[in-house]
């Protein structure tokens, strides 16, 4: 398979999620301009953030340009939202498979948006897609994984009403070199642009519903506010919620600590508990938490009554794993057991 954008956060994730995966091999990469021709190591240089070393077999490999011909079905992207767009269109005509973490194509009512726990049943959305064999698929947004993650078993069980959620966003998530160190640095940034609207909207189409129209969007509102704290990885967002149908704290860590839809088919990156509910005071935490699961759980914490709604708690979620490049792969995985890849 071959990475979209492979020189980013999100890219280098991918290279290292995929080094002893074993179904992908990564056997292209393609950047801009400025990295296409040199080796991948080259390219990337000391922009390579992660505490792991570049997998031998990437170093060597030729970094391809924007629109280069590639051989793999397969593609993750990892692009940026300036170019993803129409990229990730012109891979798709050209009859790739493409799993997006770009903004570009989600709410594309034919773009499936998916988180396999949740809506792989949206998966069908493919077979209405103007690109023949090829086409795609996208993951949500680093934040609204974790809200949706934590929100679908209590929707399934209880029905949600509304919701209002406060974020606080690992600097990771702006990619790199991202937000300044002079206003990250003992500082919140009560702003990340764009985000807000994005949970909301996404929200509602992962937990929609297919019908023969399209995916008919969750009746019920999200009030998102979004911030950037100075943690490297782990977004930790502030719940409240209010149910259609009342729960006591038990039924609810029940429904959260039961939620297992993908058990039974074998997945590699599907994580055995995809959420874990916490009873300490304090957790949970990004530094402590975020890498539960090798990145791919949602841990849930202080879970207690909201005087205001009807329940809140934390939840936390690993923004490069869970909320973007082992979501793109979960994706691909699960195309492959539904037997379109
Ligand atoms: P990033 O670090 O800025 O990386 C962007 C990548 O896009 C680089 O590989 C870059 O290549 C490539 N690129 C830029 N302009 C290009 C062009 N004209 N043609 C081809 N490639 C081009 O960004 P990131 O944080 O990894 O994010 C990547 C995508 O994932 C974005 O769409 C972002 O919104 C999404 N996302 C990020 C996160 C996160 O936590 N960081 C979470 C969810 C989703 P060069 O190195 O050659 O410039």
């Amino acid at each position: 398979m071959a990475i979209l954008g492979a020189t980013g956060t999100v890219g280098q994730r991918f290279i290292q999620l995929l080094e002893r995966h074993p179904w992908f091999e990564v056997r292209e990469v393609m950047a801009s301009d400025q990295s296409a021709g040199k080796r991948y190591d080259v390219a990337v240089g000391n922009r390579w953030k992660l505490t792991t070393a570049i997998p031998e077999r990437v170093r060597a490999l030729k970094v391809r340009g924007p629109g280069e011909k590639l051989e793999s079905r397969l593609l993750f992207s990892a692009l940026d939202a300036s170019v993803a767009g129409e990229l990730e269109e012109k891979y798709a005509r050209a009859g790739h498979l493409v799993s997006s973490n770009a903004r570009n194509h989600r709410m594309n009512p034919v773009v499936p948006l998916v988180i396999p726990e949740i809506n792989r049943d949206h998966l069908a959305l493919l077979d209405r897609q103007p690109y023949g064999s090829g086409g795609i698929v996208t993951n949500p947004n680093c934040s609204t994984i974790v809200l949706a993650i934590a929100l679908a078993p209590l929707h399934q069980r209880f029905g949600v009403e509304s919701v209002i959620v406060t974020t606080f966003q690992a600097t990771s998530g702006a990619g790199y070199p991202g937000v300044p160190s002079l206003d990250i640095l003992g500082n919140v940034v009560p702003f990340v642009s764009g985000e807000e609207p994005k949970m909301e909207s996404e929200t509602q189409k992962i937990l929609g519903t297919l019908n023969g129209r399209g995916v008919e969007p969750a009746g019920f509102p999200v009030s998102a506010q979004c911030h950037r704290v100075p943690v490297i990885d782990g977004h930790l967002e502030a719940v409240s919620l209010k149910l259609a149908r009342p729960a006591s704290a038990k039924q609810i860590t029940d429904a959260l600590t039961s939620f297992r839809p993908l058990a039974r088919l074998d997945l590699p990156s599907a994580p055995v508990e995809p959420i874990a509910v916490r009873t300490e005071d304090d957790r949970p935490q990004p530094r402590l938490d975020a890498d539960r699961a090798g990145g791919m759980g949602v841990t849930v914490g202080r879970l207690r009554p909201c005087s205001v709604l009807h329940w809140k708690f934390e939840a936390l979620g690993h923004n490069t794993i869970r909320g973007a490049a082992g979501a793109a792969i979960l994706n691909a995985e699960i195309l492959v057991r539904d037997g379109r890849l």
